[in-house]
């Protein structure tokens, strides 16, 4: 399934330019456009679901899999060793913008728990 007009779905299909990290059947990984770490990658499903909430729901054995592509992300962007961190907003308060599935995958300097 794929939204007409949404952006994720359309970067899926090619029709919005990305800059690629790793891509499986089901899911790609891309870096993202305005990175708040040194270290900075998306992994979407391919298949279109609004949040990871709703995954964890319909689709747990994708949303695994998208958790496992982001740690080969963190692997292969070089922050496996000095740690990284997994974030996927659900909803409007927790700040997501775009309404399809996404982890986000931080890494290259310390972090703080900042909400
Ligand atoms: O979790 P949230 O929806 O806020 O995150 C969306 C992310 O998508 C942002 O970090 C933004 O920089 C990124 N983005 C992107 N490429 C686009 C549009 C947004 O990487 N074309």
């Amino acid at each position: 399934m794929t939204d007409a007009d949404c952006l994720f779905c359309k970067i899926v299909a090619g029709e919005i330019p990305n800059d690629t990290v790793a891509e499986t059947d089901d899911v790609l990984a891309f870096r993202d456009i305005a990175p708040k770490a040194p270290v900075h990658v998306l992994v979407v499903p391919k298949r279109h679901s609004t949040h990871a909430g709703e995954m964890a729901e319909n689709d747990p054995e994708l949303l695994a899999q998208v958790m496992r592509v982001g740690a080969e992300a963190a692997r292969s962007e070089g922050v496996e060793e000095s740690g990284y961190r997994f974030v996927f907003n659900c909803g409007g308060d927790s700040g997501q913008e775009v309404f399809h599935t996404h982890l986000h995958v931080m890494g290259g300097r310390p972090l703080t728990m900042g909400v």
